[in-house]
């Protein structure tokens, strides 16, 4: 992989060592071209006008869905635009027909967005299980395994741990969870934009991920969702059946259907996503448009349709390689400095990781390391909980930690200054 090539792609790179891609990515200017090129060019409404200004918008929206399918390997489903992660996952929680006495297992380790929403459903009567994980991030599928029950309707995991940079086994677990009949949804926002993800291999009902995590513009997200088993989605299912949804029963009409065939209700009702209205409900679009009420975030959604052009161009597999000869440069080094410990798994552990890479340095809180580092050598890192606070608490980390987080443009060099700057604070500490 070509680093200086893609670096130039990012000249707000030029005076910065950016270690915080984890919370969001920079954005390369053929991405940047592509959100300008739909203002300056061919600014419309997608999905109403006829006029061919309107078509054109309309035709790149809808490709930049197509495009995002094919990249998870999910053209038979339904990848539908959201503003991200955190509102892929609402819309699944929100949208399921879920019955008192459900059950929804998760683990310790996730993101608060893949925990608060499942906490929310407490009210109407589900009931949550949480998996700890061990100190490395990993956990146990045998727990996973009981935490099933017959009641258990969804299990919801995060693939990359963004507080530890552990990788969980997807694959297992899907194959779990398709034994079980139980849905399954990743939380991908951490490992899509870094290495390949395939929702045919993991057998996953919903995929959720950020598109500004991933090169895209802030403002984009996205829920992939799987197509129902009789090949019919849910908008046609309802027609066929001659049902309507009123607006204050959207909710799935037809318990007892087949788990990994689901039925998922809109977020949001409202214009472009009805197919007809009646006088005491409508019916919704198949497709992602019945999921996108109102007007979208289209140059979002344009601009994500160009940052997997992008990373398709690279190579996902070459972002990965490059990033894991980072990690272990950074594992390595951080490993040889004294009164600094990783949390997660550090250089010689075996258990599998990404990208991002969490520490302490003894006598400093997390935020005083992030800022020393700012200041001295405009390194940006993220400290504190990571929006994973039951986690920490979980490790006994009472502040946090500090996390650098890498992509495809940093460099070697970055690594070796960051290290030498850890270095320096740890003496001084
Ligand atoms: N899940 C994970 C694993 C994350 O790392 C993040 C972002 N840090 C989210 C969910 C939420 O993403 P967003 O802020 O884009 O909604």
């Amino acid at each position: 992989m070509k680093v200086q090539e893609i670096r130039s792609d990012f000249p707000i790179l030029d005076d910065l060592i950016y270690l915080d891609s984890a919370a969001t990515s920079l954005t390369p200017e053929p991405v940047l071209e592509a959100v300008l090129s739909y203002y300056r060019s061919y600014r419309a409404n997608v999905g109403r006008g006829v006029y061919r200004q309107a078509q054109i918008a309309d035709q790149r929206y809808r490709d930049a869905h197509l495009k995002v399918a094919g990249f998870v390997g999910g053209e038979d489903g339904t990848a539908v635009f959201t503003r991200n992660t955190t509102e892929s996952i609402n819309l699944v929680a929100r949208g399921l027909d879920w019955k008192r006495g459900d059950r929804i297992v998760t683990t310790l380790l996730e993101h608060h967005s893949n925990l608060l929403p499942w906490m929310r459903l407490k009210e109407v009567g589900i009931d949550l299980e949480v998996i700890a994980p061990d100190k490395m991030g990993r956990i146990d599928l045998a727990d996973l395994e009981r935490a099933i029950n017959k009641k258990t309707r969804l299990v919801a995991m995060s693939h990359l741990s963004n507080a530890l940079g552990t990788i969980l086994p997807a694959r297992e677990v899907g194959r779990i969870c398709r034994e079980r009949g139980v849905l399954f949804l990743l939380d991908a926002a951490q490992s899509l934009p870094h290495m390949a993800v395939n929702v045919k291999d993991i057998d996953c009902d919903f995929l959720c991920f950020s598109g500004h995590k991933m090169l895209g513009p802030t403002g984009s997200g996205v829920l992939w969702i799987r197509e129902l088993e009789d090949g019919k989605r849910n908008g046609e299912q309802r027609r066929a059946k001659g049902q309507r949804m009123s607006s204050h029963a959207s909710k799935n009409q037809d318990s007892g259907k087949k788990l990994g065939s689901t039925e998922l209700a809109p977020l949001l009702a409202g214009g472009g996503m009805v197919e007809d209205v009646f006088d005491d409900g409508f019916t919704f679009k198949r497709g992602y448009e019945g999921y996108e009420a109102g007007t979208p975030d289209i140059s979002a959604g344009i601009g994500l349709g160009a940052a997997v052009d992008y990373l398709a161009r690279i190579g996902i597999d070459e972002v990965h390689d490059h990033e894991m000869s980072l990690t272990r440069r950074l594992l390595k080094g951080l490993d040889g400095i004294g009164g600094l410990e990783v949390y997660g798994p550090g250089a010689d552990s075996p258990v599998e990781r990404g990208g991002v890479v969490s520490f302490g340095i003894e006598g400093l809180l997390p935020h005083e390391i992030a800022l020393m580092l700012d200041q001295a050598s405009n390194i940006c890192i993220r400290s504190g909980h990571h929006c994973c606070i039951p986690l920490m608490r979980h490790l006994g980390l009472k502040h946090g930690t500090a996390r650098a987080s890498l992509y495809l443009y940093n460099t070697d060099e970055e690594i070796e200054k960051l290290l030498g700057n850890l270095e320096q604070i740890a003496r001084m500490a």
